[in-house]
C-alpha cells in the first residue's frame, strides 16, 4: 500500500524524522483555518500518490490564510497524471538551501535492503540516477544487522554531502531506518531532504510503500487505505479476502491459483482481438479451496462490475477436485439468487484436471441458465470474448 505524502509524514514524525508544522485540508476553508493556526507563509500541497505534482502545479506557496484559500481551491478538484485532488496539505514553508535524496527499499534480486543518498535531491531520481549515476551512492543494508550510524555516515560521505551535514543526514537515515523496520515498508523516501538557512535537516516530501504482507501485526495500518484512491470494486473484494484486480475490459474472470488467471487473462485477450479487442475486466484469484463462498463472493464482486458482458470460470482441479468446484459454483449461484442476485450475464465455464468428468457432469445436471460449460481453455476464452463482444 502507498501512503498519502501527508501520512507518510505522520510515520516520520512518529520515529523523529524532522517535518514541517502541518495539517490537512479537505476544502478551502478549512485551508484557511490551517494557515491561520500555522502562520506566516504556507505550502499548499495536492495530496496524489504520484510524483511531479510541484511540476504540475500541485505544489505553491501562500502568503497567508486568504491566500491559502484561493490556492487550495485551484490545487483541489486538480487532475495530476490521472489521479484527482481530494485534500491538500498545508505546511510551514520553508527556507531551503539545498535539496538532497535519502531512501531505503527492498532490494528484492539481492535479499536485502538498499540504502540510497544523493546531494542532487528534488529532481526526479530516476533522471539523476540515469544522467549522472555518480551521483547516487548506494549501500546494501543487511535485513539482521539493520543501519547503524557508521554506516549511514559512510553512505552521506559516499553521496559527496557537505561536511557541515553528514552528520544530521546520518542521523537522518537511521530514524528512517527505524520507520522502514518499525513500520514493515518495502520503501520510503524523503525528496527533498531539505537544508535550511539555520543549517538544520527537514523532510519536505516523504514517500512510504506499506507492505500488505506484514498487515496482521500492523494494527496501525488499515486506517492509511484511502477510500478515495482504491477502486470500489477492489476495496470490497479486500474486504471478503479476494485476490482483485480491477482491469479495463469486459470479460469478468475467476480462476484458481495466480498462474492460471493471469494465462487466463492472455488467452482471453487473445481470443478478444476477433470480437472488435473485447479485454479480460479483472483479475480474480480464488486459490485452492474454491467452496461455495470464495465462489460466491468472487462472482458477486465480478457481476456487479458494470464493465462485466461476460464471465469466465477457468479452475483446473488439483487437491481441490472439479466435482467439488462444480458443487461451489452450483451453490454459489443458488446463493446468490436466493439473496436476490440477477445472474443476467452469461457464466462459461471450464473444468479440467482432477475429477473434471465429474464437475462437468454435476453442472450440466443442474441445468443453470446462463451457465455454459467448456472443455478447453481456448474454447472457453473465444467463447466469453465472442459473447462480451456481442453483449448488450
Ligand atoms: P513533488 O514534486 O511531488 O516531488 O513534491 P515536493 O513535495 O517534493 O515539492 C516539490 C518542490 O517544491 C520541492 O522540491 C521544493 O523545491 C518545493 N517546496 C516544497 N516545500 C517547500 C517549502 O516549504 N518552501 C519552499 N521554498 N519550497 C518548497
Ligand atoms: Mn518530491
Amino acid at each position: 500500500m502507498d501512503l498519502l505524502e501527508h501520512q507518510a509524514q505522520e510515520l516520520f514524525a512518529k520515529h523523529g524524522v524532522p517535518v514541517s508544522r502541518s495539517r490537512v485540508a479537505d476544502n478551502p476553508d478549512e485551508a484557511y483555518a490551517a494557515a491561520a493556526e500555522i502562520g506566516g507563509r504556507v505550502v499548499i500541497k495536492a495530496q496524489v500518490k504520484t510524483g511531479g505534482r510541484g511540476k504540475a502545479g500541485g505544489v505553491r506557496l501562500a502568503d497567508g490564510p486568504d491566500a491559502a484559500r484561493d490556492v487550495a481551491a485551484g490545487i483541489l478538484g486538480m487532475d495530476i497524471k490521472g489521479h484527482t485532488v481530494h485534500r491538500v496539505l498545508v505546511t510551514e514553508a520553508s527556507d531551503i538551501v539545498e535539496e538532497y535524496y535519502v531512501s531505503l527499499l527492498l532490494d528484492r534480486s539481492d535479499r536485502s535492503f538498499l540504502a540510497l543518498a544523493s546531494r542532487q535531491g528534488g529532481v526526479e531520481i530516476e533522471q539523476v540516477a540515469a544522467e549522472h549515476p555518480d551521483a547516487l551512492a548506494r549501500l546494501r543494508v543487511d535485513p539482521g544487522a539493520g543501519l547503524g550510524w557508521t554506516e549511514a555516515l559512510r553512505l552521506a560521505a559516499g553521496a559527496g554531502l557537505p561536511d557541515d551535514v553528514r552528520d544530521l543526514v546520518a542521523s537522518v537515515l537511521v530514524r528512517l531506518w527505524n520507520v522502514f523496520r518499525a513500520e514493515d515498508a518495502t520503501l520510503v523516501e524523503i525528496n527533498p531532504l531539505a537544508k535550511l538557512a539555520d543549517g538544520s535537516l527537514l523532510a519536505l516530501d516523504g514517500k512510504v510503500t506499506l507492505d500488505d504482507n506484514a498487515r496482521f501485526r500492523q494494527p496501525g495500518h488499515p486506517r492509511y487505505a484511502d477510500a478515495h484512491t482504491t477502486d470500489p470494486l477492489e476495496a470490497r473484494a479486500a474486504r471478503k479476502n479476494l485476490n482483485y484486480v480491477k482491469l479495463d475490459g469486459s470479460v469478468g474472470v475467476i480462476g484458481n491459483g495466480a498462474g492460471l488467471v493471469m494465462s487466463t487473462l492472455d488467452v482471453v485477450a487473445y481470443a478478444g482481438e476477433r470480437f472488435g479487442g473485447v479485454r479480460p475486466a479483472n483479475f480474480l484469484d480464488i486459490g485452492g479451496g474454491a467452496s461455495a463462498e470464495v465462489m460466491a463472493n468472487g462472482l458477486e464482486i465480478i457481476l456487479g462490475d458494470p464493465d462485466v458482458r461476460s464471465v469466465l470460470v477457468n479452475v483446473f482441479g488439483g487437491i481441490t477436485a472439479c466435482d467439488a468446484v462444480a458443487d461451489g459454483i452450483v451453490q454459489a449461484i443458488g446463493l446468490l439468487t436466493g439473496e436476490g442476485e440477477k445472474i443476467d450475464k452469461p457464466v462459461v465455464v471450464r473444468l479440467d484436471g482432477n475429477n473434471a468428468a465429474l464437475g462437468r457432469k454435476i453442472l450440466a445436471e443442474a441445468a443453470l441458465p446462463g451457465v455454459i460449460s467448456s472443455d478447453t481453455m481456448d474454447g472457453a476464452a473465444r467463447l466469453a470474448a465472442e459473447l462480451a463482444g456481442k453483449g448488450a
